[in-house]
């Protein structure tokens, strides 16, 4: 049996595990993302953790095929560089793969986290039967990953995807891109925690606004409805751009299920152009957390199908 290695950075938390050819996490290890420490001490402790959780296995190092990284972008995959990920806000051209090639000798493939995790629900989640399908995550940030007859499409830079700075109300204020009214600045779990803090004159984290939610707080209730309508009509963007088969949203907050789903379904069935976009198969993540680990891991599947040398 033959090992990946996958690691999936994000902006709140790295999880990295040891996952088998079948898609089997064997180990796994989530630390915090630091980002008052240098980029290089940050990647340094991801490889402390790879070391550590391999320690923990019987796995000898000719048993693993390579080392998978989903990062959020914007990256530049072939130079190995991740460039400029507003979430990330100390790593510029942080060369995460010449770093890691310091302390690995094997093969090792960046990836953009959402393409990653696609990539996941294709392999044993979600989308195993889906040819064309947009994976959505509403995490810290918000990005996407489009897989077009069965294939990434990473565009021409690599950096295809990234709904979470597409405007949906310019009225709601700066997004840390400089636009207005960016998704991820009105729908993530950073700018709910944030927005949630301001209704409620003190300092609440995501879950905490969802647990008033739940709760029937009226101010709450209207603020995220109006989170819920925004991401409809940014699934209604990926149905009239893309026409997928499916749309499959993971990430933290797909956790909140029901209200959110629904939601969603049902913006989009009344305002997606095509009518039969509006029937979309519109499903939470069946990997939930573990998509981008698994996904960072697959990214060797992909290559090993495309019969390119690894
Ligand atoms: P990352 O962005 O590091 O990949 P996650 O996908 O876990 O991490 O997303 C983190 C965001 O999701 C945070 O804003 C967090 O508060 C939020 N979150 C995590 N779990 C839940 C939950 N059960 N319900 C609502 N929000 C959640
Ligand atoms: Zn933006």
């Amino acid at each position: 049996m033959k090992y990946f290695i996958g690691v999936d950075i994000g902006g709140t938390k790295v999880a990295i595990a040891v996952v088998s050819e079948t898609g089997k996490i064997l180990k796994q290890n989530v630390i915090p993302t630091e980002l008052t420490i240098l980029p290089k001490e940050m990647i340094m402790k991801i490889s402390n953790s790879i070391r550590e959780i391999l320690a923990q296995t019987e796995i000898v190092k000719n048993d693993i095929i390579g080392i998978g990284i989903g990062s959020p972008g914007p990256l530049d995959a072939k130079e190995g560089l991740i460039t400029h990920p507003p979430n990330l806000q100390n790593w510029r051209n942080v060369p995460i793969v010449k770093w890691m090639k310091e302390w690995w000798s094997v093969p090792i493939i960046l990836e953009n986290d959402a393409n990653a995790a696609a990539l996941a629900e294709k392999w044993l989640g979600a989308a195993q039967d889906n040819q064309n399908f947009v994976y959505m995550t509403v995490s810290t940030g918000i990005g996407s990953g489009i897989i077009a007859d069965g294939k990434i499409y990473h565009g021409a830079s690599g950096n295809a995807g990234d709904i979470g700075h597409t405007v949906v109300d310019p009225s709601f204020g700066q997004c840390s891109c400089g636009q207005y009214g960016c998704l991820e600045s009105i729908a993530s779990g950073t700018a709910i925690a944030k927005r949630g803090s301001d209704i409620l004159g003190k300092q609440v984290t995501t879950k905490d606004v969802f647990t008033l939610y739940d709760e029937g707080h009226l101010k709450i209730v209207a603020f995220i409805n109006k989170v819920f309508k925004v991401l409809g009509v940014a699934c209604v963007s990926i149905i009239n751009t893309f026409d997928p088969e499916k749309i499959v949203i993971g990430g933290g907050v797909s956790q909140v299920e029901a209200p959110l789903f629904e939601m969603i379904r049902d913006y989009v069935r009344n305002y997606a152009l095509n009518p039969n976009g509006r029937n979309t198969t519109i499903v939470k993540a069946e990997l939930d957390q573990n998509a981008g680990v698994i996904g960072a891991a697959a990214l060797y599947l992909d290559k090993i199908s495309a019969n390119s040398k690894i």
